[in-house]
């Protein structure tokens, strides 16, 4: 048996094949490309395109395809075979330079959101030299980017890319004023952890809630839940631990660096984290990860569901984004030095996101909201829809010492004065952990929390990345005009910590006086579902940065804000429907059914002994039938608000009467079904409860 050094990165065209297999003349270019993105010629393409053929088909692949990330969330793949005719009636396999470097799949089918006019279907997709090809199945998967014919965006790659390199510009002109010339570039990373659950099929099969929306619509909460605290990290389960072999197998093979797994607090609920790397390559590895898991999942007779909220009263499942800037030297910007010159460097990185993330509150909301994050953001659940900065106790100590030039009373008294040289020496080790803040400081990078389980990482590190150029950019024209770098370095921290400390905070973001502290005394946004903030993607402050720095186009965003509120309004739809179907077809029937038992029964009961009260079926029939005549009337009410909600031609609009009346209404509907179904006999209910589903697995 191979061991895992030897299979790791095997279906993967790395620099390792890549040095094999290629010149040193077109390695050397192709790496330039890589790494400093230089235009790549036609001549190098094809050599490097001949070489991925040879090395695909060795590995037994037959098809070649542009895999790339459209709006719909998920990734698309349209394959073509290597096949080409040869004149004796056979064939040979081809691969050109051409069909490497571009692809023009059909656009029409994927949201533009308006961009792309009926006339002009086409959409074109480019290579991606920064990710490696690997090899899925049969198929060699060639990453790319995904835009419509006149150059628009249609996808989460390019405008990723494009923030990246926002950001690496901003970043070089920052370390360029601290002297240092040498650094190439400034590449984000990202390390996302995953949770999910995984139910087995047989159960996942009973409920069409399940197999239509990904969560369950309907279900009386389980007598226990995760109250016992006896899932987290607990011992994992042989089933499993079968399934996560397999699934670690898979995904070392594609080269993704997965690397820790445990239960999660939830029964049922784990988590996968990989080993950080590239913001783009992190991105599409996540996107691959997610795939994988699902499929390994149905070969042990299992599903994962990757849904943010599967079960109402139980934990949620995100992502946790850890992010930081690194050189290609390779330090960590957000890494505290060991001397004071370094330390006067980190914190202004350090403040840059302090800034950011309070300028655009906003933006990074957006980014993460969707119909199934709601059920965690905009509920009292982990993390809130309010945005804050857990930096810790020592490092928020001494911001405080640097604006209000006092000393700071870490190990050793220091007295704050002017300048880099006076700025104190702190322990690297500053992270007391606190997991219900949504975006922590965690000791050398952040861990933006807010990230549902099913989002593309693409969007949250889009904006992070824009946010944080911005107000390098913002640093960097105010510092190049000083006269003295250091006082100019002085001023601007203590200005950034005066304006944007109220950001900061510490303490438990679950308290609803949080909450309360955040958005009346601090002015911080509270942005509960997801019709409440994506409008603002399109206000005039976030449309001026992000178009200044050439991520978005304005018509971009405006794609972007109808596409979002789009997604939001269709997945609530079918919800709905699903909810109305399965109350009036199934529900409905096997409450009837018990309520007729139950008559049946006193009826029998009475006519043995006449002055028997039948007080327990009489109680619940009674009940029943009140609750079966409440789920029809609210499931026909249900029905009406869709008919409404179906002739609005706004989406605006009807993403607000979805928010206001929709979910309201299918609230009511699903308290009237739990409570049926918490009286009505098991055997009569036509899906298995709670306690079935979360605790399937053995
Ligand atoms: P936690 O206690 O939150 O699980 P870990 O130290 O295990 O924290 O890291 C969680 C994730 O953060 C991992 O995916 C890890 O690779 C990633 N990570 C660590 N350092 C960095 C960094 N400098 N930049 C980005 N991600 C990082
Ligand atoms: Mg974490």
């Amino acid at each position: 048996m191979k061991t895992v050094p030897e299979y790791f990165g095997s279906m993967v065209f790395d620099d390792r094949v890549i040095k094999a297999k290629l010149s040193a003349d077109v390695y050397k270019s192709l790496k330039k490309t890589i790494e400093e993105g230089a235009a790549l010629n036609i001549g190098v393409a094809n050599a490097v395109a001949a070489a991925m053929k040879d090395w695909a088909i060795e590995k037994g692949a037959t098809h070649f395809t542009h895999w790339f990330q459209p709006l719909t969330g998920i990734t698309a793949e349209k394959h073509d075979s290597f096949i080409a005719p040869s004149p004796d009636g056979g064939v040979i396999m081809e691969f050109s330079g051409k069909e490497l470097i571009k692809g023009e799949p059909d656009a029409s089918s994927f949201p533009s959101g308006g961009l792309r006019a009926t006339f002009e279907a086409r959409g074109y997709t480019a290579w991606d030299p920064t990710s490696y090809a690997f090899i899925k199945g049969k198929t060699l998967c060639i990453p790319t980017a995904f835009c419509a014919y006149g150059g628009e965006a249609l996808d989460k790659k390019t405008p990723l890319l494009r923030s990246m390199e926002a950001l690496n510009k901003q970043a070089l002109r920052i370390l360029k004023l601290f002297g240092d010339t040498s650094v190439k570039c400034v590449r984000t990373s990202v390390g996302p952890e995953q949770e999910y659950f995984l139910i087995t099929k047989e159960m996942y099969d009973k409920r069409p809630d399940l197999r239509s929306s990904g969560r369950t619509l309907f279900g009386a909460k389980p007598p226990k839940g995760q109250e016992m605290d006896d899932h987290y990290f607990g011992v994992i389960k042989p089933k499993v631990a079968e399934f996560m072999e397999e699934l670690n197998d898979e995904l070392w093979k594609l080269g993704i660096l997965a690397k820790t797994q445990h239960n999660e607090v939830a029964p049922a609920q784990h988590e996968l984290a990989p080993i950080y790397t590239t913001t783009n390559i992190a991105t599409d590895h996540n996107q691959l990860t997610m795939e994988i898991m699902q499929k390994v999942a149905a070969k042990h007779g299992l599903v994962c569901l990757l849904h943010e909220k599967p079960f109402a009263g139980v934990n949620g499942s995100g992502k946790h984004n850890n992010w930081s800037m690194a050189t290609d030297a390779g330090v960590n910007l957000l890494s505290p030095g060991e001397t004071p010159y370094e330390n006067a460097q980190f914190l202004l990185f350090l403040c840059a996101v302090i800034k950011a993330v309070d300028d655009y509150q906003d933006l990074l909301r957006i980014s993460v909201a969707s119909a199934g994050n709601d059920h965690r953001l905009g509920a009292d659940e982990a993390p809130p829809a309010v945005i804050s900065i857990f930096l810790g106790d020592e490092l928020t100590a001494v911001l405080d010492a640097i604006e209000t030039d006092t000393p700071y009373e870490g190990t050793k008294k220091t007295q704050m004065k002017l300048g880099v040289d006076v700025l104190p020496k702190f322990n690297r080790d500053t992270t007391d952990r606190n997991r219900t803040s949504p975006f922590a400081f965690t000791g050398n990078k952040f861990e933006f929390r807010m990230l549902g389980s099913s989002d593309s990482i693409a969007c949250a590190n889009i904006m992070l990345n824009s946010a944080v150029a911005e107000t390098l950019k913002i640093y960097a024209d105010e510092l190049e005009k000083a006269e003295d770098f250091e006082d100019g370095l002085h001023k601007v921290i203590v200005d950034t910590i005066k304006k944007h400390k109220r950001i900061i905070f510490n303490g438990n973001g679950y308290d609803s006086e949080w909450i309360k502290e955040a958005t009346e005394k601090r002015g911080l946004l509270n942005y509960r579902t997801t019709p409440d903030c994506i409008p603002h993607l399109t206000d005039k402050k976030n449309k001026d940065m992000l178009t200044s720095l050439g991520v978005f186009t304005e018509k971009e965003l405006y794609s972007r804000c109808e596409i979002q509120l789009e997604n939001y309004c269709k997945t609530v739809i079918i919800e709905a429907n699903t909810m109305t179907g399965m109350a009036k077809t199934e529900i409905l029937p096997a409450i009837e059914g018990f309520i007729s038992e139950l008559a049946k029964t006193a009826k029998t009961k009475k006519a043995v002994c006449e002055d028997i009260t039948c007080a327990y079926e009489c109680k619940t029939l009674k009940k029943l039938s009140m609750l079966a005549d409440s789920i029809s009337e609210t499931a026909e009410e249900l029905e009406n608000i869709l008919i409404t909600v179906k002739g609005t031609e706004n989406i605006e609009e009807e993403a607000y009467l979805i928010r206001d009346e929709l979910i309201t209404k299918m609230n009511e509907l699903r308290v009237s079904c739990d409570q049926a179904e918490s009286i009505t006999a098991k055997k009569y209910w036509p899906y298995p409860s709670y306690a079935d589903i979360v605790f399937s697995v053995k």
